[in-house]
């Protein structure tokens, strides 16, 4: 069931964020409980944190987004 818009009570369409990286690679961005650690390796240190992916509903008539990251966590 989508939700209603906050602003304006409108119906909100389900999508998601993409992340249009170099060479034309694309992914989906998700949400990480604490706060970005570096990495040399990988940019960033994952390890034992939890890792959620993110819907985001876009309101049909105000364009507002509005973000859940309620999908099964994910722990590296
Ligand atoms: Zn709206």
């Amino acid at each position: 069931m989508s939700p209603q818009c906050s602003k304006c009570g409108s119906d909100m369409q389900e999508g998601f964020l993409l992340e249009k990286g170099d060479g034309g690679v694309l992914s989906q961005q998700a949400w990480v409980t604490g706060k970005p650690e570096k990495s040399l390796l990988t940019g960033l240190r994952l390890k034992g944190m939890h890792v959620y992916d993110v819907r985001t509903f876009r309101c049909t008539r105000c364009s507002y987004l509005e973000s859940y990251a309620s999908e099964p966590s994910v722990c590296y």
